[in-house]
């Protein structure tokens, strides 16, 4: 397993470079995206000084590179500050639904970060789940160009009584609670894909499935899609906090 020591400083692979010129040149395509394009290709472009600051568009990989170990650092100075988190237990979440025609992106987010908030409020939640990181990632459909295929990854804290029970990790109760969270006229079937405790060396490992659930997707889309989509996505928060997790300073939630 790679252990990162420096975060502030990541070197950007070639793959995410290739990654942020390539966007670039998608949003160039379009002239309401050019600003956005000029914006992820200079990023792509700047040399490494201190001096200099990534552009922090949301879509700009290089900055979601950094941001990935930015929070994967932010993660192993709370097992530091707080050791008792060293004990708990975790688990890895995919929270998923079938895929959705891109251009109904917008509407497929909004129902599945309802169904999330209620999930949150729920007892089965409640008693199982401490806190949770909770980041949105959105991917072009394997076969099909038009759909998307949207999701939460999750890295949940559970709560310490949680491993003496059965249910804690079981992936039929899991699903049924997701599933449950939706309205009865949403149309997507609903399953978590992964469901994945982590029980060896917490600290690193908590670590490597926050900056998983973060770095930024290579190879990029194709350009039709990313530009049917980018617009419906700019609303919704790609990494938000909850429970205990949202309590620690450090973590900053962008
Ligand atoms: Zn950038």
């Amino acid at each position: 397993m790679t252990v990162i020591q420096e975060t502030r400083d990541v070197s950007t692979p070639q793959n995410v470079k290739a990654a942020a010129l390539q966007l670039a040149e998608h949003l160039f395509q379009d002239p309401w995206t050019r600003k956005d394009a000029a914006q992820i290709h200079n990023c792509a472009l700047r040399t490494r000084d201190t001096s200099q600051q990534g552009c922090h568009h949301p879509h700009c990989p290089i900055c979601q590179h950094q941001k990935a170990y930015d929070h994967g650092h932010q993660m192993d100075c709370m097992f530091r500050e707080e050791p008792w988190q060293g004990d708990s237990q975790w688990v890895v979440v995919t929270f998923s639904v079938r895929d959705c025609q891109v251009t109904e992106l917008s509407e497929c987010l909004e129902a599945m970060k309802v169904a999330f908030r209620r999930m949150t409020r729920r007892r089965f939640w409640k008693r199982r789940v401490q806190g949770a990181l909770r980041v949105l990632r959105v991917d072009q459909g394997f076969s099909d160009t038009k759909v998307a295929h949207p999701r939460f990854e999750c890295v949940l804290l559970l709560q310490p009584d949680v491993s003496k029970d059965p249910a804690g990790f079981r992936e039929d109760l899991w699903n049924n609670l997701w599933r449950d969270c939706f309205r009865e006229d949403f149309i997507a079937e609903v399953h978590p894909e992964n469901v994945e405790p982590i029980e060896q060396d917490v600290r690193a490992q908590v670590q490597q499935a926050t900056i998983r659930a973060l770095r930024p997707r290579t190879p990029p889309t194709s350009p039709g899609w990313f530009l049917t989509a980018m617009p419906q996505m700019d609303s919704f928060r790609w990494i938000e906090r909850f429970g205990v997790l949202r309590q620690l300073s450090h973590l900053s939630g962008r």
